[in-house]
């Protein structure tokens, strides 16, 4: 029946695949039935036998079993050793029960040693990827040592799939695309207030931390990016455009025109470090294929900062940017984890500056009481980096933040300088930062993260007010005013809709907080808070309710 196709082996903990060519396509029946199976043979405790033969009496059993996917395989390794100028390769298999299969191995002794196991899906799958070969059916499933531990992992998947960030910014109105722009998302007023309070926390952190925010031109000439060396290698992925005879490109990137504003006045070493933050509109020409949702986008806005420092500051500053990537993911409880990528093997810049700046990092990152890694030679070749990992609700890892300590490119394209102690013109070294990254892929992994439900602070919608009746209305009114005073975002749903149409609404919108505003409130002088997780408080006037709230979203916590 089934014309099996290579395996791959199958660690403890893991998702495994396997191509079938079949004369009917799957349904989910046959997996419960492949399922059953398995259960079977799990029960028989079968030994996993391993054994060896020469190539010849390999392929011929195959041709015997009419294995084409099979054949094909071991002629590739016969003409690869051929090339290598070695004879056909012996082969192993492993055999169970009846079934015996090419296999490199390892297994676990037999049968009975699989711990719980289940089949996810089947979908359609060109043998060895190519469009013009047969179409097989793969079969996806997954292993894991403990029940916990497969129930766990399909509550992430089928959670991971819920969360959808593409799905949900629709569900919640929050951002959509339109063919007439691939790659750049509209932003519908909800998703908008999540970009500006994102926007208005950062920008409280950077004027309490000595930034000083910049903002340059988007249209810029081609002049600059061959300075930058970006014309060179990036031209590709640049939006080009002519004016005048002359070629001009959207910025890719901030760096070289924040270079622009250092270089308006002498800097003496008394301006240092001089933190210019900027948040930047980025164009990025991708391919239109590889556009996905938030995470792959052609424009893009990101929280930028490039930080001109002496060298012998090199350790302060960045364990000042170390403090605020803590500080900023602790709002989101994102846990972090720094990597820090040192020199490559084809490095520019001075070899006593690298390893100067190198200790000083390290000094840093050790001091900083974080969680951190060290990833050798995995650096720019003009500056070693720190990336920031993050890890999700659903324990998925994502790199968005990011820390170059640019001991060349900048300063030296650009031929920055400042006057030293002794009045001599020296290089700063140019720190690039960015701590959400890409404003859209941000807000992407954190639609995922919370699936949509917002806490208090971030949340577009914080309350809605729902009052009972329509004598309820100028009550209510009122209060929304109190609430706004106060920065707290209100809707009041005075729709004709039933109450209780009304209530599921907030709670699908996944609104933080409900007042539900009738006679009982009214005499109360104010309102009781219904939070979202079902927490019931008592009335309360107006005005201590606008005062609690406003210090709720100032903690950015919950
Ligand atoms: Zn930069």
């Amino acid at each position: 029946m089934a014309e099996v196709t290579g395996s791959s082996p199958v660690p403890p903990t893991s998702t495994a695949r396997y191509d079938f060519q079949l004369d009917r396509a799957l349904t989910p029946d046959d997996l419960a039935r492949i399922e059953a199976e398995m259960a079977t043979s799990v029960a028989a405790d079968h030994q996993f036998i391993l054994a060896e033969y020469t190539f010849d009496e390999a392929r011929s059993a195959l041709v015997r079993f009419q294995q084409p996917f099979k054949i094909e395989i071991m002629d590739d390794l016969a003409s690869a050793a051929a090339t290598a100028g070695l004879p056909p390769p012996n082969v192993t298999t492993y055999q169970h029960g009846e079934f015996q299969d090419l296999c490199r191995g390892p297994h676990v002794e037999s049968t009975g040693k699989i711990g719980p196991f289940k089949l996810l899906s089947v979908a359609g799958a060109y043998w060895r990827g190519n469009s013009d070969r047969p179409m097989l059916q793969r079969i996806y499933g997954t292993a894991w040592e403990t029940q916990e531990q497969l129930d766990q992992y399909l509550w992430r998947r089928d959670e991971a799939r819920k969360r959808d960030h593409r799905k949900l910014g629709v569900a919640l109105d929050l951002f959509s695309f339109n063919e007439v722009s691939p790659g750049s998302a509209f932003w519908h007023p909800k998703g908008q207030r999540i970009w500006r309070t994102l926007e208005g926390a950062m920008r409280e952190l950077q004027d309490r931390r000595g930034y000083q925010e910049i903002s340059t031109p988007i249209v810029v000439s081609k002049r600059l990016w061959e300075q930058s060396g970006h014309w060179d290698l990036y031209r590709d992925n640049m939006f080009i455009i002519e004016s005048e005879g002359e070629e001009f490109s959207l910025k890719p990137m901030n760096c070289p025109e924040s270079t622009v504003i250092y270089r308006t006045r002498t800097r003496s070493y008394r301006d240092l470090p001089l933190r210019l933050s900027e948040y930047g509109r980025l164009h990025r020409n991708e391919l239109s294929g590889t556009l996905s949702g938030l995470t792959r986008v052609r424009h893009f806005i990101q929280d930028d900062g490039h930080i001109y420092v002496r060298p012998d500051q090199i350790e302060l500053e960045v364990a000042a940017l170390l403090e605020e990537v803590r500080e900023v993911y602790a709002w989101f409880d994102l846990p972090v984890e720094f990597v820090f990528s040192t020199k490559p093997a084809k490095a520019l810049g001075d070899p006593a500056l690298w390893e100067k700046a190198e200790l000083m990092i390290e000094k840093a990152l050790r001091d900083s009481g974080a969680k951190w890694r060290l990833n050798p030679g995995d650096g720019a070749f003009y500056a070693p980096k720190i990336d920031i990992i993050v890890r999700d609700a659903l324990g998925r890892e994502w790199q968005t933040a990011t820390v170059q300590v640019d001991l060349v490119m900048l300063p030296e394209r650009f031929d920055l300088t400042y006057t030293d102690e002794a009045g001599e013109r020296v290089r700063p070294i140019a720190i690039h930062r960015a701590i959400y990254g890409s404003l859209e892929r941000f807000i992407g992994i954190l639609v995922e993260h919370y699936g949509g439900a917002f806490p208090f602070w971030l949340a577009p919608e914080q309350v809605v007010i729902i009052p009972i009746a329509d004598r309820h209305h100028e009550f209510v009114e009122a209060g929304a005013a109190i609430l706004r005073a106060a920065g707290i975002r209100v809707t009041i749903d005075d729709s004709s809709n039933r109450m209780q149409n009304k209530i599921r609404m907030a709670q699908e919108q996944k609104v933080p907080l409900m007042l539900v505003v009738g006679d009982k409130e009214i005499e109360a002088g104010g309102a009781a808070p219904r939070w979202r997780d079902g927490t019931q408080e008592p009335a309360t006037s107006w005005e201590t309710l606008a005062t609690a709230l406003s210090a709720r979203a100032a903690a950015r916590t919950a």
